[in-house]
C-alpha cells in the first residue's frame, strides 16, 4: 500500500509492480485537479522514469532546455546554459515538464482502480494493517514519518518562500528557454513548456508562516499601470517605423524629409518626451 498520490507515490508503485508486488496506491485529494505549476528534470530524473518504463511517455511531455541562463537583476549574464553539452555528456539536457504533465505520465502507467483518490489514511496501524508493505509517500510534512518515526524533526522551513504559476498562453521569449535572474534575497525565473506556455517562480525570503493571500492581486495593479502604458510605447514605436524606415514612395519620403527639416526643435522634442519622461510606480 502506498499512502499519497503525488510524484512519489506513484513512482514507486509503479516500481513495485515491475518487481512483482501488487499494490494500492492511496490519495485523500478529491479528484486529481491539473495543480502545480513547472518541474526541471536533470538526466538523473530522466533515467528514473525510463527505468520505470515511463521514459517515452515523459518525453513527449518535455521541452529540453538548450538555451538561458542566470542573470543579475539588471540583466548581466551571470552564467550560461549550455543544454547541447549537458546532453552530449549525459545524453540528455535538463527537461523542463508541467508537474501536471509528470503527474498524469505517472498515473496512466497504473492499472485502472490502483489509484484511490479521496482516502485519507489516518494512520498506517489501521489502514495498513492487511498490507504486507506500506510505503509514505504523503509528502513534505509527512504526518506518516512523524507517526513511524517519532523522533525525527520534519522538515525544517529554508527560508524561502516560491510563488509559482503557468501562463495561461504561450509565452514568446525569443531568447531562452530558462532563466534565472538572482537579486538580493529574492529570485525570478522561467521555464518554458512543450507546448509553448512558461511557468514563472519568484522566490522570496520571508519568515515562516507568510502567507500571500493574493499574489497576483499586486501583478495585476502593476499591470493595470503598465499595459496602458506599453499599449501606448508600441502604437508609437510602430508610428515611428511607418514614417521612418517604412516609407518606400519617393514622393512621401521627401514630405517627410520635407517636414522633419522645417519642423521646429521643441516638436521634435515632444514626441520622445512623452515616453522617455517616466519613472516606473513604487513597488509597494
Ligand atoms: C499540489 C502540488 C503542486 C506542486 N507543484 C510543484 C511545482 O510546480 N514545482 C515543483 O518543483 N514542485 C511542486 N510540488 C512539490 C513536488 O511535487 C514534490 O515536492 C515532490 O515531487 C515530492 O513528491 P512527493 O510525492 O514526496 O510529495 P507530493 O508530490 O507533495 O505528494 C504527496 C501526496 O500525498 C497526499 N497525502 C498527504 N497526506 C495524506 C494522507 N494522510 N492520506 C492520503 N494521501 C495523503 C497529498 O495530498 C499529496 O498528493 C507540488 C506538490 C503538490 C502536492
Amino acid at each position: 500500500m502506498v499512502v499519497g498520490g503525488g510524484i512519489g507515490g506513484p513512482a514507486a508503485a509503479i516500481g513495485l509492480r515491475r518487481i512483482g508486488w501488487d499494490v494500492t496506491v492511496l490519495e485523500r485529494a478529491p479528484a486529481f485537479a491539473d495543480v502545480g505549476a513547472g518541474i526541471l528534470l536533470h538526466a538523473n530524473g530522466v533515467r528514473a522514469l525510463d527505468a520505470l518504463g515511463v521514459g517515452e511517455a515523459i518525453r513527449a511531455t518535455v521541452r529540453p532546455v538548450y538555451t538561458g541562463g542566470t542573470l543579475t537583476p539588471d540583466g548581466r549574464v551571470l552564467s550560461r546554459m549550455d543544454g547541447a553539452a549537458l546532453e552530449r555528456r549525459l545524453g540528455t539536457p535538463v527537461v523542463g515538464v508541467l508537474r501536471a504533465d509528470l503527474h498524469r505520465v505517472l498515473r496512466e502507467a497504473l492499472p485502472d482502480g490502483r489509484v484511490r483518490t479521496g482516502v485519507e489514511v489516518a494512520d498506517v496501524g489501521g489502514a495498513g494493517r492487511d498490507a504486507d508493505l506500506v510505503v509514505a509517500a504523503d509528502g513534505l510534512d509527512s504526518r506518516r514519518r512523524a507517526e513511524l518515526f517519532p523522533r525525527h524533526p520534519g522538515a525544517v522551513y529554508s527560508g524561502s518562500t516560491v510563488l509559482r504559476a503557468v501562463t495561461e498562453r504561450p509565452f514568446h521569449d525569443p531568447l531562452h528557454d530558462l532563466e534565472l535572474t538572482w537579486g538580493r534575497g529574492t529570485g525570478f525565473g522561467h521555464i518554458r513548456f512543450v507546448d509553448g506556455r512558461a511557468e514563472w517562480h519568484a522566490v522570496l525570503t520571508a519568515p515562516p508562516g507568510v502567507r500571500h493571500r493574493d499574489p497576483l492581486a499586486a501583478l495585476r495593479r502593476y499591470d493595470a499601470v503598465r499595459r496602458r502604458r506599453g499599449r501606448s510605447v508600441a502604437r508609437a514605436a510602430r508610428q515611428a517605423g511607418r514614417m521612418g524606415h517604412g516609407l518606400t514612395h519617393p514622393l512621401a519620403v521627401a514630405l517627410r524629409n520635407g517636414v522633419l527639416r522645417l519642423a521646429p526643435s521643441g516638436a521634435t522634442l515632444r514626441r520622445p518626451l512623452r515616453h522617455a519622461d517616466w519613472t516606473p510606480p513604487r513597488l509597494r
